[in-house]
């Protein structure tokens, strides 16, 4: 049904409307009537349905023509399906299987993709608020970023593929716009659609009245949309995960675009440092003492696994335009090469502070909030937790150069009042 027009799914119609999939039915099994369906999309945007058969299961992700969470005066294109679909399939190309969902079907029509159902997978964000450490996850998501990061740059891409896939996802507009309001600049004064705890108000009032602050805001927006070095996941927050002890994978990368290296790795990090903070809102009797140790080593170690396995593409992958190797290895000049790696190491550095930084900022006063701390239901704790990632994020958006080490960040973390 390549031509037919979009309609949505429903629990009753997805078993007549998809019966006929080989896609399905090969995991299914061919007796339609014994398929099971359920509507879990817990997310913002989208439906997300599991189907279960006899044989086995699957998930289905429908995009709507409009913001899930807004409704119908929010229209939204249905495109961000085939975003959605593309980046998935470059990332498992990138990254390896078993890194993202396994991609079964896409219908762009229907905006809907067909993928493995992760089970018995949980929410990253979910595990963490209830005070459970996993131990794969600081190598499984460091490897991931440097991974698909590094191998969709001209590091590592012909000049040529590259520009094509610039091109592609160029078309992503719409969600990129919502990226770069809600994120950079909606916070940062009286937006329609920001809310806050109303606690926050006095520090609310001093973070808007920051002028270096909103300059740096906005140069961060500049790079984001400026500098289009890398296919990014684009939302790549701990909602954005899901997890056993043994198995990471990395979903709904819908607003995947070309940008900045450091913004998926600040992203990223930004929701280990929320979860930090908002542990003592979880607390009974120190019993999150552990859990915020864990944290800040998950942290530690995303930051330096992304580094080695970025450092060791660098030496054996390094077959795009930039910093060629005929410049340096080949002319004898090994030393050059790692010069070079350890600058752009450091402008990463430097810009994933900023990156993190506003991405603390947003989750707090602006649309889209954290369930890490919305589900503190104590108000006043809860504005206790928020007020310190509000200033931890202007702190390391506003200093982003003068810090040296994710241990310096993790000490500031650890004493912020
Ligand atoms: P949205 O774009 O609307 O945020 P998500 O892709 O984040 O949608 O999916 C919403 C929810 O559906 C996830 O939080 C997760 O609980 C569930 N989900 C999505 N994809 C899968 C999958 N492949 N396997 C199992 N559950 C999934
Ligand atoms: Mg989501
Ligand atoms: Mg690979
Ligand atoms: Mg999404």
């Amino acid at each position: 049904a390549k031509n037919a027009s979009f309609e949505a799914l429903t629990v009753e119609t997805l078993p007549g409307r998809l019966g006929a999939l080989a896609a399905l039915t090969d995991h299914l099994g061919d007796d339609v009537s014994a398929w099971r369906v359920r509507e879990v999309g817990d997310g913002n945007l989208n439906l997300v349905f599991i189907v279960e058969g006899s044989t086995g299961s699957v998930v289905v992700k429908q995009a709507l023509p409009y913001v899930r969470l807004v409704g119908e005066s929010w229209p939204l294109p249905l495109k961000r399906s085939f975003f959605e679909y593309h980046a998935l399939i470059r990332q498992e190309a990138r990254a390896g299987k078993g890194t993202v969902p396994a991609v079964l079907h896409f219908d762009e029509a229907q905006a809907l993709i067909v993928m493995e159902y992760l089970t018995p997978h949980i929410i990253l964000r979910k595990e963490l608020i209830a005070g459970r450490e996993l131990p794969r996850i600081g190598v499984d998501l460091g490897l991931f970023v440097a991974r698909t990061l590094f191998r969709g740059s001209d590091l590592h891409m012909a000049a040529r593929d590259r520009k094509a896939d610039l091109a592609l996802f160029a078309d992503n507009v719409e969600l990129c716009d919502i990226t770069e309001n809600l994120v950079f600049t909606d916070p940062y004064f009286e937006a329609k659609l920001n809310h806050y705890t109303p606690a926050l108000e006095p520090l609310v009032a001093e973070l808007r009245a920051d002028r270096d602050l909103k300059v740096e805001a906005q140069r961060l927006k500049h790079l984001f949309a400026a500098n289009a070095e890398t296919l990014l996941h684009g939302d790549l927050h701990t909602g954005s995960v899901m997890v056993t002890d043994t198995d990471t994978r990395v979903i709904d990368p819908e607003f995947a675009f070309y940008g900045p290296m450091a913004f998926d790795v600040g992203m990223m990090l930004a929701n280990f440092w929320m979860s930090y903070f908002s542990q003592s809102g979880h607390e009974q009797d120190g019993s999150r003492e552990s859990m915020r140790a864990y944290l800040l080593e998950t942290i530690t170690s995303i930051w330096a696994v992304f580094r080695t396995e970025f450092s060791r593409l660098w030496r054996s992958e390094r077959s795009g335009m930039l910093y060629a190797r005929s410049l340096f290895e080949d002319r004898g000049d090994p030393l050059g090469a790692e010069q070079a790696l350890d600058r752009v190491l450091h402008d990463i550095w430097q810009d994933l502070l900023g990156f993190a930084g506003v991405e603390c900022h947003r989750r707090i006063l602006g649309l889209a909030h954290n369930a890490d701390f919305e589900t503190i239901e104590d108000e006043a704790k809860r504005a206790v937790c928020e007020a310190k990632a509000l200033r931890f994020g202007r702190h390391i958006a506003v200093n982003r150069r003068a810090i040296h080490s994710i241990e310096e960040v993790n000490a500031f973390a650890a004493l912020i009042e």
